[in-house]
């Protein structure tokens, strides 16, 4: 396809494609394409770097391997990665690489794709890849922008594209209010479905962006914005296939004829759930999950702070209205440099400089939009039927209005296109697209994450601020932070977005990235979920005593993965075939994620 034709097809629908738009959203969807094709430079270049196969595997041998799983799948199913590279977009994204790379984008790429349609193909899969000792990396929408998107870790690894054929909701049950899911069901098809079945006391937690998959997006522990949005506390129930390509059920599941699976997530004896999220432990090919009840009622809130130096005032009275109850749901607390790029114009609209964009020109625009200036905006919602609400808004009126100069928004001054609405909708559980905006800051756009976690205190926001404004001026990198607080702690997300065609500016930023999590280490904090090409920086500053934490996932993984076939690396866990051999991605690394081959086979 060329990158006219890329430009001009349609969005795909959910009623045609797994991965697809719901009808609600399509014409929102067409705009946010065409707002991003209109700055887009970045075109479809030849591969330079062909084949790219699995280390330690000869071309020949793995050709012939191909063959043999074509001959299992459908030759249908099984795909080289060997064509150039279509970055499309979000809702029509590459399983061929990350298309938001921070690195080459030829570094991180499979050497072939492939497409199950059953928990046995899985298996079937898992075996074939002990047997040629070929590493494989599952994906379940492969949506993961920010983190790596759908690229493996190890070049040359098989990606398993599962949601594909795998994207069946298997079961809502109205009355317990859970459901039983595949990988290839997203957000937007689980809110489809619910409503298509007119449940309307279920709600679903939705993230940011709604494409992604449940499944993938869980194993992530991503967040979403209701009283559901902690995804991996509100799972229950896995089925897994692991790395030697037995499966299991884990809680319940593993009790034949149970009807508590989705119910009761802890069975009996240990909780193994946890070794299978932020991991390579196995894969994941069914999920149960808990839904929200309908509140009966709900009313998005916004306020506005005047002064970056009232995040400490405004964090201390955010902790103990969060740890009751008051503020609900994952709140966000966002920067005005933030508010004013998810407008979704380009930075050059505001400012053609170079360096980081200035305070006062921000400040400027701020001024001119339906919001009016401001340096932080909170997000919030309150649920519940009317006096409950208005009860604990009044709460949070007096409570916010003691920071000087604090006002609240009154949402009906708000235009219907304002960002504020994207928040209401997300908050009360309805799929959005609008958060793609602010990528469009710069021309191919992309971002990449750094995400401390710290308790909901003043002095930790305001040092964790001022550690990420002082990196990113001197990297000449805009900020865009936004606190996200969870019930006893919050998130910093800071989204460092980039050009990715200009090797310059990904340099910077992943210069950045590097600094900005060595600085917060030594403050003591650590990142909650990181991009492909930074878990080894992460997982190794989590080295109390010695490491002993990555010395047990390691001996869990040298148990569990013998062969060491289940995406290596992932999470910055290496298996014995990989360690030693300089695979870890380092400040020296540059754009090499690659080390010295792997260990032979060895001999029975
Ligand atoms: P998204 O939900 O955003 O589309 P992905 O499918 O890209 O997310 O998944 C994010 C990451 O989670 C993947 O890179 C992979 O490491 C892991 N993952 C996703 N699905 C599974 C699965 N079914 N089993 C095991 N790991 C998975």
């Amino acid at each position: 396809m060329s990158f006219q034709d890329e430009a001009q097809c349609d969005v795909p629908r959910l009623s045609e494609k797994h991965s697809g738009i719901p009808d609600f959203l399509l014409e929102k969807a067409r705009a946010a394409k065409a707002g991003i094709f209109e700055t887009r430079t970045k075109q479809k270049t030849a591969r330079s770097r062909l084949p790219a196969l699995p280390p330690g595997v000869e071309e020949k041998i793995f050709n012939d391997a191909i063959d043999e799983l074509s001959k299992e799948l459908g030759a249908d199913n099984v795909e080289k990665n060997d064509k150039p590279l279509r970055d499309g977009w979000y809702m029509d994204h590459p399983n061929t690489h990350d298309l938001m790379t921070v690195l080459d984008e030829e570094e991180l790429v499979p050497s072939a794709i492939v497409y199950p349609s059953s928990t046995e193909e899985v298996q079937t899969i898992v075996r074939w890849a002990n047997k040629y000792l070929i590493p494989i990396s599952p994906i379940s929408m492969g949506r993961n922008f920010g983190y790596g998107g759908a690229a493996p870790r190890v070049r040359g690894s098989v990606l398993i594209d599962l949601g594909r054929r795998m994207n069946k909701i298997l079961d809502i049950s109205p009355e317990d209010y859970t459901c039983l899911i595949e990988p290839g069901v997203s957000f937007f098809a689980l809110y489809e479905e619910i409503k298509a079945k007119g449940y309307d006391h279920l709600w679903v937690d939705v993230p940011d962006v709604g494409g992604g998959s449940i499944i993938g997006n869980t194993v992530d522990r991503g967040v979403g914005y209701t009283p559901y949005g902690d995804h991996w506390a509100c799972h229950a129930g896995l089925e897994v296939v692991l790395p030697t390509g037995e499966v299991i059920r884990t809680g319940m599941g593993a009790l034949p004829g149970n009807n508590t699976w989705q119910t009761f997530p802890y069975g009996f004896g240990p909780y193994s759930d946890g070794i299978f999220s932020q991991s390579n432990f196995g894969i994941v090919t069914k999920m149960g999950l808990t839904l929200m009840p309908n509140p009966g009622g709900f009313e998005s809130f916004m306020y506005t702070f005047q002064k970056e130096e009232d995040l400490h005032q405004l964090i201390e009275i955010i902790r103990p209205l969060r740890i009751s109850n008051i503020l609900e749901n994952v709140a966000q607390l966002r920067h005005v440099t933030q508010s004013i790029a998810a407008r979704g114009r380009p930075r050059t609209d505001f400012y053609k400089g170079e360096g980081v964009i200035p305070k006062d020109v921000v400040h400027k625009a701020a001024a001119e939009f339906p919001v009016g200036d401001h340096s932080w905006a909170y997000y919030g919602m309150s649920y519940g039927p009317a006096h409950i609400r208005q009860h604990k808004l009044a709460i949070i009126d007096a409570e916010f209005k003691r920071v000087p100069g604090a006002r609240r928004v009154d949402p009906a001054t708000l235009p219907a296109d304002e960002y504020f609405w994207s928040r209401d909708r997300v908050a009360a559980g309805i799929p959005e697209i609008d958060e793609l905006r602010w990528v469009n800051w710069m021309p191919n756009g992309a971002h990449i994450a750094f995400s401390p976690v710290s308790p909901i205190r003043g002095a930790d926001a305001t040092k964790l601020f001022e550690l990420a404004r002082r990196r990113h001026d001197e990297f000449g990198i805009d900020l865009f932070p936004a606190f996200c607080v969870g019930l006893r702690e919050m998130h910093l997300i800071v989204e460092l977005v980039f050009d990715r065609a200009n090797a310059a500016q990904r340099k910077a930023v992943m210069d950045c990235l590097r600094c900005l999590i060595d600085d917060a280490a030594a403050c003591g904090y650590g990142e909650y979920r990181t991009h492909l090409v930074l878990m080894d920086q992460v997982a190794g500053t989590y080295n109390w005593n010695d490491g002993a934490l990555i010395k047990f996932h390691e001996k869990l993984k040298d148990a569990l993965d013998p062969n060491g076939i289940m995406a290596p690396g992932r999470c910055g866990i290496w298996p014995k075939q990989y360690r030693n051999r300089g695979w870890e991605m380092t400040k020296e690394s540059g754009e090499n994620s690659q080390g010295d081959g792997v260990a032979p086979p060895e001999k029975k």
